[in-house]
């Protein structure tokens, strides 16, 4: 089972990311945790390049086709190999974070993205996404928080009016793909939050 987590900067992703993995192991199954951008070597390097800011000389739709080359490798050296094992994929950020942040926001053409996602991704889409949701004022008040002391990356925008754009398109993502995407209210603490992920993963997949 392949299963997602998206949402905006704050929203608690990679924490829920990791508490899911250990529930799941507490079931008694092999999970695999991995993020995007990077995941495995070659896709980390990548994310190197596109999160330190050297390809800030790059344009939205070279560096879309630098996302889609750390995905093509994630998924050849990672994900592909850990499902065909049946091990469960718990992966923070996949392909609903390309259309938001690469589609709705950097206005690359749909068109290039859906080549790209079936030239890529093809049919190893998830059976589950949870898209975690929090108010912008929240996420943006979390990802200060988390970010005291550390340099942001070059993705990191302040501002409530980019927050709420972000949340609108994890949250149109989610109304065209109910089979696939649940919204998950990720504004209580992180065990309240845990507990609704793995009832909605025990209702979904029934693992
Ligand atoms: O989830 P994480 O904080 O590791 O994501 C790293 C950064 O990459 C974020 O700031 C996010 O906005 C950005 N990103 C992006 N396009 C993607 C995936 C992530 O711009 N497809």
């Amino acid at each position: 089972r392949f299963i997602t987590l998206e949402g905006g900067e704050g929203t608690g992703k990679s924490t829920q990311a990791r508490r899911l993995a250990a529930y799941l192991r507490t079931l008694g199954h092999e999970v695999v945790e991995t993020r995007e951008p990077g995941g495995s070597p070659g896709a980390e390097a990548v994310r190197h390049v596109l999160l330190s800011g050297a390809a800030e000389p790059f344009g939205a739709e070279a560096e879309a086709l630098l996302f889609a080359a750390a995905r093509a490798d994630h998924l050849e050296i990672v994900i592909r190999p850990a499902l065909a094992a049946g091990r469960i994929v718990v992966c923070d950020r996949f392909v609903d974070s390309t259309r938001v942040y690469q589609g709705a926001v950097g206005q690359v053409p749909a068109a290039l993205l859906d080549t790209l996602e079936a030239a890529t991704v093809g049919g190893t889409l998830p059976d589950l996404t949870l898209i975690l949701d929090v108010p912008p004022e929240l996420g943006l008040a979390r990802a200060a928080e988390r970010g005291k002391g550390a340099v942001a990356d070059r993705f990191e925008r302040e501002g409530t009016d980019y927050h709420a754009q972000v949340r609108e398109a994890f949250l149109a993502r989610a109304a065209a793909a109910p089979e696939r995407c649940v919204v998950v209210d990720a504004r209580g603490g992180v065990d309240e939050v845990a507990a609704a992920i793995a009832r909605i993963v025990d209702a979904r997949l029934g693992l």
